[in-house]
């Protein structure tokens, strides 16, 4: 017998379609059952799967399970582990993709504890060798590279976002198969209340942005003339983002200087720092500015595909092999320029679009 692969995703909570690296696990998912000659099932959790079903009815899976309902609508451990469970339990799938969202990363190795299957998260591929399936996951701050086979199943994989490309296919109507879960009380004790979320132009990380910008501690050092200027740099950074959509980074010198009190960037926090000790974000580009290009800082950048930076120092650690193209210049004057080239740009689209 062929075997079973289940996809198994939540809705977001802000509408009615799955969360971005859904589609890209679901791609993953579609590939594999193609390899392996498997058979797919697709598993939905949220208040009201319908309209999500309906974005991925043509991904050829025999089955789309849900489990729905108002309980079923927010992050909550003890209901989305009785959903992924009978999710699982009714598809008696071998293999489990699902994306590496916080909601499932929170809840799936418990399901597997309870599936008496096993867990793996941070997984970047996922592919078939000579019929044996292989999952590889960075160690050690993505330094190192591992492969991990399993022989015990039903192997739960949690794939991380821009790793695969996503699934695209037309919507369509989708036969749903609704999996009845019968919650306890004691499941239903935490409530969400509300969200606090920052303003959204105080929302600096954008995960889905085609470059990433990072500053350096650079923007808050003496410059030529001998004074710091950093009322100039954020003005120019903040300008940089709007204009260009750029997700924001910063190097630990940067975002430590907050915890020291001394004069920083207002928008910089610690959730920016991308590093050994920060984040490893994925982005088609990246540009470095007044950043120095040092190790622990670079392998932050791993999954950065065209790297560039700005240094005043041409034997910054850049230059060393790190960027891709290194502009030794002024990161003031750089960053000034191509704002004004953004402007323009912009303009002359605006003027495209009202000319009759
Ligand atoms: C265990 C450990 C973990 C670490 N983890 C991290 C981490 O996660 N992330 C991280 O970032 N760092 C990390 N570090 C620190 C890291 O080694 C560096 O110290 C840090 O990244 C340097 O930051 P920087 O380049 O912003 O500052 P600096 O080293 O001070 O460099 C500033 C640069 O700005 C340039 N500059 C100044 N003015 C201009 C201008 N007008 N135009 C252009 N260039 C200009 C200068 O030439 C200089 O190269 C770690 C260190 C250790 C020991």
């Amino acid at each position: 017998m062929s075997q079973s692969i289940l996809f198994l995703a939540h809705v977001s909570e802000a509408g009615n379609t799955l969360p971005k690296v859904s589609y890209e696990v679901l791609g993953a998912a579609v590939k594999l059952t193609k390899q392996l000659g498997a058979r797919l099932t697709i598993g939905l959790i949220g208040a009201d799967v319908a309209a999500a079903a309906e974005t991925v009815a043509a991904a050829g899976a025999e089955r789309i399970l849900a489990v729905a309902g108002p309980e079923f609508a927010s992050a909550r451990y003890p209901s989305d582990a009785a959903a992924a469970e009978a999710l699982c339990r009714a598809a008696g799938a071998e293999l489990i993709l699902a994306p590496a969202t916080s909601r499932l990363m929170r809840v799936l190795a418990g399901v597997a504890h309870r599936l008496n299957g096993c867990v793996d998260t941070h997984v970047t591929s996922l592919e078939s060798v000579n019929g044996e399936l292989r999952a590889t996951r960075w160690h050690y701050r993505q330094r190192i590279e591992a492969v991990i086979r399993r022989d015990a199943r039903p192997w739960i994989v949690l794939l991380e976002s821009g790793c695969e490309a996503a699934w695209a296919g037309a919507s369509g109507v989708a036969k749903v198969e609704q999996i009845p879960v019968t919650l306890p009380q004691a499941a239903t004790r935490t409530v969400v209340s509300g969200v606090r979320a920052p303003k959204s132009d105080a929302q600096t990380i954008r995960p889905d942005a085609n470059l990433l910008f990072v500053a350096g501690a650079g923007w808050t050092k003496k410059q030529a003339d001998g004074k710091t200027h950093i009322d100039q740099a954020e003005t120019l950074i903040l300008e940089f983002l709007r204009a260009s959509g750029a997700s924001l980074g910063g190097s630990k010198s940067l975002v430590d200087q907050t915890g020291e009190s001394q004069a920083v960037l207002g928008f910089m926090t610690h959730l920016n720092q991308v590093g050994q000790t920060g984040s490893t974000p994925r982005h088609p580009k990246g540009l470095s500015a007044c950043c120095h290009g040092e190790e622990p800082h670079v392998v932050g950048w791993r999954f950065i595909n065209e790297r560039r930076a700005v240094n005043l120092d041409p034997n910054c650690g850049w230059a060393r092999g790190k960027a891709d193209v290194l502009y030794v210049a002024d990161a003031f004057e750089v960053l000034a320029k191509l704002n004004a080239i953004l402007a323009q740009r912009s303009r002359t689209s605006a003027d495209a679009v009202l000319q009759p």
